[in-house]
């Protein structure tokens, strides 16, 4: 299964990718989460991603595209792969259909996860991230059992630099110019499947399901 879980900063792609990725047995491949890593990394690549990332800006596309290049025909993603937060532009839609069509592998389904404005900028904002295994939870929502602490494994929580309130704002402008074009896009290849990103977690995982063909 080959797919795009497409959406704005904070719509739940990530989350559910990482369900939905255990469960077939394919990587989900997270563009954001492999900048970070650069980042953290301190390599070339990294200190160039940074610049745009600590502003709320995309990264060049070739950038992207080439770390996606070089994700993509790993091995793990052979038989199958869930894109986190990639594309973000028509231009890496336009170059992932090239590097497809030059493996003879083609896209499934895109899932298209529809959430209002107000409700992404609590989201993102209330979002607190563990900072040595990166579980995800939020101030109001899903507080950790121990403030600042993971539950998962007792490492210090902290908020993305780029979840900050005015960061968040321009993210979401960044998304609506350049992103949400990509659902004609995708609805113009008869690819697109949206799904209702308000709610339950439970419930959201029944509509990707359903999304991608899976039983509830
Ligand atoms: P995310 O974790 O997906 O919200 O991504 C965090 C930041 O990484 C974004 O605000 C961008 O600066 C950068 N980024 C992640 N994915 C892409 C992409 N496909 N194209 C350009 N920039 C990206």
């Amino acid at each position: 299964m080959r797919l795009i879980f497409l959406g704005a900063p904070g719509a739940g792609k990530g989350t559910q990718a990482r369900g939905l990725a255990g469960e077939l047995s394919v990587p989900q491949v997270a563009t954001g989460d492999m900048l970070r890593e650069a980042v953290a990394a301190g390599t070339e690549l990294g200190r160039e991603a940074q610049r745009y990332m600590d502003s709320g800006a995309l990264v060049p596309d070739a950038v992207v595209i080439g770390l996606i290049a070089d994700r993509l025909r790993r091995p793990d993603a052979e038989s199958g792969f869930i894109l986190d937060g990639f594309p973000r532009t028509v231009e890496q839609a336009e170059g992932l259909d090239r590097l497809l069509t030059g493996m003879g592998q083609k896209l499934d389904r895109v899932v298209f996860f529809d959430v209002g404005e107000g409700e992404l900028v609590r989201r993102l904002t209330g979002r607190r991230v563990c900072r040595q295994c990166g579980a995800s939870y939020h101030v109001e929502w899903a507080p950790p059992r121990v403030a600042s602490r993971c539950d998962l494994c007792g490492g210090e929580l902290g908020q993305r630099d780029d979840d900050r309130e005015a960061t968040v704002r321009s993210r979401l402008q960044v998304y609506a110019r350049q992103t949400a074009p990509l659902l004609d896009y995708y609805r113009a290849r008869g690819l697109l499947v949206p799904i209702a990103g308000e709610g339950a977690i439970d419930r959201i995982r029944d509509g990707v399901r359903a999304a991608t063909g899976l039983a509830g």
